[in-house]
């Protein structure tokens, strides 16, 4: 098992594919792009199964959730859900992508054995996405969340990040568009993630003012159907259920003493945290010929020294210098 020195056990492995995107969200990248992984450098598919599979025959995992950069850019990813589905015990699989190139996919992706889809969508207005994303995509991203629930990848999640001046007004309308289509949004607050360095404390949206606002259009109670385990969402029934909103407060309400995540980035860095500072090279133990037995050894030693909590509003907290994109959200 992959226990820390907290007492907690990490269960939910997230797989970074690609630190490339095809959008530009001012929360995560600058709209020139990042400078990307070389090829040599990133795990080759063969690589990821290897790495998932030592996870979760060997460590305990039992959730593995692909994601990015964008992890729809690549062209492996229908085999490489197959290929996690097929592992035993077999774990639950889901993806986290911002959509384009969904509607083509979703198909694909269930019949490989996706379980679950979480979609970004932070506007319902092309020109607020452009603005906010630099693409011109907003309507791809419709058609990839009406695919992913035509393929029975329910129950559809969306995530929404909301940016003081940008969308800030869009929490009650997204809301009235997830009820009426069936998606279950979730609000996730702005963290100090983003390669340019520009994430203030101020200028963020908090949980508080979400639900403030939400609050004015809708009767939100929080919903105890279920114990929130280590879910970082806390979820509200709206105008009484059964429909369901979550916050997730990341920096003003933080759960890392429920965490069960650990991270492994596309270039095979496992990472105990979004915010940890250093990392343990799986890749380089896996091409200089460690035993899956020696990795997993490698794997729980990361785990092990998982700090206590992210630590923002500690006065000497450091950015990580990888920012989300090349982490893996
Ligand atoms: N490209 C995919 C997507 O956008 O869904 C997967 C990777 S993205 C890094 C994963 C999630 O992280 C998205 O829901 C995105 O909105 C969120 N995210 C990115 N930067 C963030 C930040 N600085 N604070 C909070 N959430 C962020
Ligand atoms: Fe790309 Fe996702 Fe980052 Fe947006 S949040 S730029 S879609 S990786």
């Amino acid at each position: 098992m992959l226990v820390d020195t907290f007492g907690r056990t990490a269960t939910d492995l997230r797989v970074s594919l690609t630190d490339r995107c095809n959008l530009r969200c001012s929360y995560c990248m600058p709209p020139e792009g990042l400078d990307w992984l070389p090829k040599p450098e990133v795990l080759t598919d063969d690589e990821v199964v290897r790495l998932v599979t030592v996870g979760v025959r060997d460590l305990g995992i039992t959730e593995v959730r692909y994601t990015g950069g964008e992890p729809l850019l690549r062209r492996g990813l229908p085999e490489i859900v197959r290929r996690t589905a097929a592992l035993a015990p077999r774990p639950q699989i889901s993806l986290t992508t911002n959509g384009i190139g969904l509607a083509r996919l979703a198909g694909a992706l269930a019949g490989a054995g996706l379980d679950r889809v979480n979609v970004s969508l932070d506007t319902l207005d092309p020109a607020v996405f452009k603005r906010l994303a630099h693409r011109d995509r907003h309507a791809d991203v419709l058609a990839g969340l009406s695919a992913a629930r035509d393929a029975g990848l329910a129950p559809v999640k969306i995530n929404a990040v909301l940016m003081r001046g940008i969308n800030d007004h869009e929490a009650v309308p997204l809301l009235r568009f997830c009820l009426e289509n069936g998606y279950r949004l979730r609000f996730i607050e702005q963290m100090p993630l983003d390669a340019q360095h520009g994430w203030s404390r101020d200028g963020m949206i908090t949980a508080d003012e979400i639900l403030a606002r939400l609050g004015e259009e809708f009767s939100l109670a929080p919903d105890d159907r279920e114990d929130r385990g280590s879910a970082p969402a806390e979820t509200f029934l709206v105008d009484g259920g059964p429909a369901t909103v979550g916050v997730i407060g990341s920096v003003t309400r933080p759960f890392c003493g429920a965490c069960d995540r650990v991270r492994l980035t596309a270039d095979g860095q496992i990472r105990n945290c979004l915010f940890a500072t250093d990392e343990s090279n799986l890749r380089d133990a896996l091409r200089g010929g460690a035993t899956d037995d020696e990795i997993a050894e490698r794997w729980r030693k990361a785990v092990w020294t998982k700090r206590a909590g992210h630590g923002i509003d500690d006065p000497s907290f450091l950015q990580p210098a990888r920012p989300m994109s090349a982490i893996g959200g």
